[in-house]
């Protein structure tokens, strides 16, 4: 063992932002905490790197925060990190998203409902009455669902018992079993919402004909009135760095370029790790997870020594059908868009044709086959954020989801270019200035990329496991084995394949709840008011 690794209470394998999240809760409970990276640079999903020019800075995985702002673990956190670690959040408040279509139309949904509706009703009376009617909904159920989400899982039986009990609790529970395709079918009429809507609403890489769906609507687009869209000053990284600095100002540490490649169990307690390089590092209290569970579990752990139903759990754990593709572009000139100054400068546009647009690109996608039209979410954060690159310049990304392998055999590597233009060509289609001469320099990355780049993406799939009704609540990550805690005494597990899920969340707050009850320490931390011991 060595020295320089003595003495922390805990180790944490992975340092992607919820890990970060977790160390730095427990570094400033005066916890000493040591997290080690496999990668040469910390944030796992959330990082900025120049990856295709100098002074370019691209968001490798994750742009937009949404989630971690109705956390009220992180919202306890975010001042300090404000205040003393240099985390700067920058709201879209005005022109959040914008629909973009190759006609010219656009819409947009605002930080205001009102404003979002009074854009709709320019095509659709209706629709704009009934996403009112959405968000209306919504707040009835915000606190209850927004306890239930950044805690550990509860059963749906009891919810559900209670919505059988009235004639609009079953409208409800029957509401929720459809696909997000059947909602907007059933609950819009125009195309141009109805895609908008749609594809949005695929953003957790579901399917459109996914059943037991429908509530999404309810929760994640009417959540972005009430917490906001944001990116972070400087790069999605930021975050990361800011959490780094806080653990540091603790006096934790982080390792990067240092894999964990074994966790060393004794006596059924996890008491430490073992280095890529051999090295063996232990732990005063307790050793935490950030790795996937497939990697975590089947590869990282003595099967022998793991009960049966974590071994089945982990193999039948599944990453999720929709795997991602991002592109990083350094620009002269922001995109001017089709629809109009207003969907121009929201800086952020969904290009995705209409629904029957949707489930083509989709079944391509399941039939192994690279998309030939796909539909895009497309982010200039630059124009929101100047620092991300060199003045008066701009950096893009062109985000789309692809099969992770190819039904032919084809190597993602060897069409690398191609799929390359044929994100930049479907996005001419929408954007005016997308010219030769406006680029400066691109970079690809593909499922496969992403996959070997952050190993928790599992087959390049974003959410850290596939959101499906069987995998989520209760079952995330396996039956039995929701509360953020291993198999072993002291281990625990974070990250977005615990619930709720993945994005940038902030979960990592959870699992360090749940270590702090154990170690005694929460009633005297700033979470004792929100969670219960
Ligand atoms: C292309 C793409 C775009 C996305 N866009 C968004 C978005 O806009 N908004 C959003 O909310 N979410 C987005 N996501 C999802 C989001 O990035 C992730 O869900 C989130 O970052 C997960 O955070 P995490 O800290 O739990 O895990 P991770 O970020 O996956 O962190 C795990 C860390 O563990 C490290 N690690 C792995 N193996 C080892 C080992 N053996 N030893 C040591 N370290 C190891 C990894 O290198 C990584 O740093 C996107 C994801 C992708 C792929």
């Amino acid at each position: 063992m060595m020295a320089e690794y003595k003495g922390y209470d805990v180790i944490i394998a992975g340092a992607g932002h919820n890990a970060l999240t977790c160390g730095a809760m427990l570094a400033k409970m005066g916890v000493k905490v040591i997290l080690f990276e496999r990668n040469a640079w910390i944030g796992g999903g959330a990082v900025t790197r120049e990856i295709t020019a100098p002074g370019f800075k691209n968001d490798t995985h994750s742009w937009g925060h949404l989630w971690i702002h109705s956390n009220p673990i992180f919202k306890l956190l975010k001042p300090e990190l404000e205040e003393k670690w240099g985390l700067k959040y920058i709201y879209s408040d005005n022109g959040m998203i914008g629909g973009a279509f190759q006609d010219g139309t656009g819409l947009i949904i605002h930080r205001s409902l009102e404003k979002t509706c009074e854009g709709f009703a320019k095509v659709s009376k209706k629709d704009a009455k009934r996403y009112k009617e959405i968000y209306e909904y919504w707040k009835e159920v915000r606190d209850g669902f927004i306890r239930h989400w950044w805690n550990p899982p509860e059963p749906e039986s009891m919810s559900v018992a209670a919505l059988e009990q009235t004639q609009e609790g079953r409208l409800m529970l029957r509401t929720q079993l459809l696909s997000c395709k059947d909602f907007v079918e059933e609950n819009f009429e125009n195309p141009y919402i109805r895609a908008f809507l749609l594809f949005f609403s695929l953003a957790p890489n579901i399917k459109p004909d996914q059943e037991n769906l429908g509530n999404i609507f309810f929760i994640m687009i009417p959540h972005l009135h009430d917490y906001g869209e944001s990116i972070a000053q400087g790069g999605s990284g930021e975050l990361s760095h800011s959490l780094a600095r806080m653990i540091e100002g603790y006096g934790g540490r982080i390792v990067p370029s240092a894999p964990v490649k074994k966790f060393i169990i004794k006596n059924g307690a996890a008491v430490g790790v073992e280095l890529e390089n051999g090295t063996e590092v232990y732990a005063n209290k307790a050793v935490v997870t950030a790795v996937d569970p497939k990697h975590t579990y089947l590869e990282m752990i003595d099967k022998g020594l793991l009960p049966e139903d974590v071994v089945i759990g982990a193999e039948h754990f599944r990453p999720g059908k929709i795997p991602c593709s991002n592109s990083y572009w350094a620009l002269h000139n922001h995109p001017i868009l089709k629809s109009g100054p207003e969907v121009t400068n929201t800086g952020y546009w969904r290009c995705m044709g209409f629904v029957e647009d949707i489930v083509d690109h989709w079944s391509e996608i399941e039939r192994g086959l690279v998309p030939t039209n796909p539909c895009i979410n497309v982010d200039c954060a630059s124009m929101k954020d100047p620092t991300r690159a060199p003045a008066g310049k701009h950096t893009l990304i062109i985000y789309t989801f692809a099969p992770y392998k190819l039904r032919d055999g084809t190597d993602w590597d060897d069409i690398e270019k191609e799929w390359g233009d044929r994100l930049l060509n479907t996005f001419r289609k929408y954007a005016i200035n997308m010219t030769d001469d406006n680029i400066i320099a691109r970079y690809i990355n593909t499922p496969k990329k992403i996959a070997i780049d952050n190993p928790c993406m599992l087959d390049g799939a974003n959410m850290g496991g596939e959101m499906a009704k069987y995998q989520m609540g209760i079952f995330r990550p396996f039956a039995g084995w929701c509360h953020y805690r291993g198999p072993f005494k002291n281990f625990y597990h974070v990250g977005p394949w615990n619930h709720p899920g993945g994005g940038v969340t902030g979960m990592g707050g959870i699992t360090a709840i749940e270590i702090m009850k154990d170690f005694k320490i929460l009633k005297k931390s700033p979470w004792a008011e929100w969670a219960e011991d």
